[in-house]
């Protein structure tokens, strides 16, 4: 969501400015602008609605350069997808850049037009550039300025401010919204995603809540929110990221998808030894707390509640530990109780999912054991704020519709269900070893089944003229049904809902027709019988049936009835490995209707505003 590059250097920065926008286009935006001041104090600004690609080919018809400069690009959430409302906002000699919303910017819209400004965007953001404006007018450095604007706004931000006036200084400002600073000799950058900055550096600085930074060529000087002067910790990267290699693959989706059995060995590699867990992050005190808890409590959004979900039946029959599942963004605004001796666990690809870390946040304030995080992304506010991390070894995602990151969440989860009901000696040994060795096998299942991407392309044939297709599981394949009507809808834009089976008749036969294809997803498990009544009921009130069914579960092609068959696999993985083949229909009908597959419309990946 929203990417955020600044860059002030001896030398040029368009280019590191583009390079930047482009590494951070897998987040979702809709428009994208820069401004850069050169040495004589001229500004440029350029915007443009949709690609960068479209900036690009704008910033090449001029004649562009300066050594400052910031860029953006925008994820609307005031005024529509347009070129006006699209950032840098600008108000006389103030230029702003920002992530997030302004919470209160009516009320502070109002007082400026009393104050004589004129506002030419619906964005929120330019609030922020006429308050500067007004602000620096009453006196103060760039910093002091934006130390008081900040104490007026409400809501939740990452901000850039440059001041054209001034060439030797970028603002940056944060809360709720992350922001990194790049370390170089003689510049320094600022991004909402240390991608954006791997060309140009490997040291980095992460603000923390609150922070206002003023960063020149040399110097990075940050104030907390008490104003105080503060020394944040310089990270090394080793992260790897070429945003133009996508291998052999059309899509990154696809590569991704292809990526799982690697992602999910490295993730198993990081978590055994010797055929036994080892979870590293988990020091003695962390296995101290996990031994007291007679409860879990799991918040996530999206995808990542889908993985929590199915963590849920594993918490409770394997580890015996009772289990509850909240999406983040319900969660921050309850009033829940806390369980007595609970242990809070948050799930999130980027580890940025604003409602996730403003749930985690707020957790923290209430009494429970301990805080954990799991996430794809070491150096997330997430995993910072976290008590312990385990980290999913997928490696980066650039794929708007989550895959990989969801198979390693599944793997790591199933790993820490495991090593909780062994603290609790509710697992014997020899059931750790049945499902280590479950989950040994289970990229070549995997690999097995990504060799037939052909079945998948003709079956998507049956699906890309519908509009409504209803997915079926029970137990915890119920949450990968759901997973899989959201793969669909995010990335072939049909509309699709996710059912237990058992709960059709409450509602939901009422629909069926045939025109509403119906996939059950059939793993050979003790549910199986019940759900051969359900597809009977389906399938005498005249549903088109696709069912996604393990070899031996008995099912053969009839009338209205196709049978997708899948080599059998380990019930225990059976929620993981049964994702890949729904993965691979929805891209194939994707493909099939031409849609933007890597970066679905209206859709971001790293969701950092509410
Ligand atoms: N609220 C701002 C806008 O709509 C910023 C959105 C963003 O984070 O990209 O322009």
């Amino acid at each position: 969501m929203c990417g955020i590059i600044g860059a002030i250097a001896q030398r040029d920065v368009v280019e590191i400015l583009l390079e930047g926008l482009r590494r951070l286009e897998y987040r979702g935006y809709d428009s994208a602008g820069l401004a850069v001041v050169d040495n004589q104090g001229h500004m440029i600004r350029l915007r443009r609605l949709g690609k960068v690609n479209k900036l690009i080919e704008a910033v090449n018809n001029q004649t562009l350069h300066g050594s400052i400069g910031i860029a953006h690009t925008r994820w609307a959430t005031h005024g529509e997808p347009s070129e006006i409302n699209a950032h840098p906002q600008i108000s006389e000699n103030i230029i702003v850049v920002h992530n997030g919303i302004i919470e209160n910017y009516k009320l502070l819209r109002k007082q400026l037009i009393n104050k004589g400004y004129d506002f030419f965007s619906e964005t929120d953001t330019e609030v922020v550039a006429h308050l500067v404006h007004w602000e620096q007018m009453q006196g103060g450095t760039l910093c002091e300025v934006v130390k008081r604007v900040i104490l007026q706004v409400q809501g939740s931000y990452s901000l850039v401010i440059m001041d054209k006036r001034d060439t030797s200084i970028l603002i940056a400002a944060r809360s709720n919204s992350p922001l990194v600073i790049g370390c170089g000799v003689g510049e320094n950058f600022i991004a909402s995603d240390l991608l954006a900055l791997l060309p140009v550096t490997r040291r980095f600085i992460y603000l923390e809540e609150g922070d206002i930074a003023e960063v020149t060529r040399r110097d990075i000087i940050i104030i907390n929110q008490n104003g105080q002067l503060v020394k944040r910790t310089e990270i090394e990267s080793n992260v790897e990221y070429d945003a133009s290699n996508k291998g052999t693959y059309r899509h990154y989706i696809k590569k991704e998808i292809y990526e799982q059995p690697t992602a999910i060995r490295n993730t198993l590699t990081g978590c055994l030894k010797q055929g036994k867990i080892l979870l590293n992050e988990l020091n003695s005190h962390a296995e101290t707390i996990l031994k007291k808890i007679d409860h879990i409590q799991i918040i996530a959004c999206g995808t990542s509640y889908h993985a929590g979900m199915v963590s849920r039946y594993w918490f409770e029959s394997l580890a015996k530990i009772p289990c509850d599942i909240e999406i983040a963004s319900e969660f921050r605004y309850r009033k829940s109780i806390v369980r007595k001796n609970s242990l809070l666990i948050t799930l999130s690809q980027s580890g940025e999912t604003a409602d996730t870390l403003a749930s985690l946040r707020l957790a923290k304030k209430l009494n429970y054991l301990g805080y954990l995080s799991i996430c794809n992304v070491q150096a997330s506010s997430l995993v910072r704020e976290s008590d312990w991390s385990l980290i999913t070894k997928a490696g980066i995602e650039i794929g708007v519709a989550s895959t990989k990151a969801f198979t390693t969440q599944l793997t790591i989860l199933l790993i820490l269900v495991v090593k909780i009901g062994c603290l609790h000696n509710n697992i014997p040994m020899e059931i750790e070893f049945e499902i280590i060795r479950a989950l040994q096998s289970l990229p070549n299942s995997i690999e097995q089944i990504l060799k037939k991407d052909h079945i998948f392309k003709k079956l998507a044939e049956d699906f890309s003229n519908k509009n409504h297709v209803l997915f079926l599981g029970r137990g915890n394949q119920y949450p990968i049904a759901m997973e899989g009507a959201l793969k669909l809808k995010e990335i072939s834009y049909i509309h699709a809902e996710a059912y237990a089976a058992g709960e059709l008749k409450h509602g939901p036969l009422a629909l069926i027709d045939a025109d509403m294809p119906v996939i059950v997803i059939a793993p050979n498990n003790e549910l199986l019988e019940k759900l051969k009544s359900n597809i009977e009921e389906v399938r005498a009130r005249g549903a088109s049936l696709y069912v996604f069914a393990d070899q031996y579960a008995g099912f053969s092609n009839s009338d209205g009835m196709k049978i997708i068959s899948l080599p059998h696999v380990d019930e225990i993985t059976a929620p993981i490995f049964y994702t890949i083949p729904l993965q691979l229909l929805s891209y194939n009908v994707a493909l099939i209707k031409g849609t933007d597959v890597d970066q679905p419309r209206n859709l971001a990946k790293s969701v950092t505003v509410e």
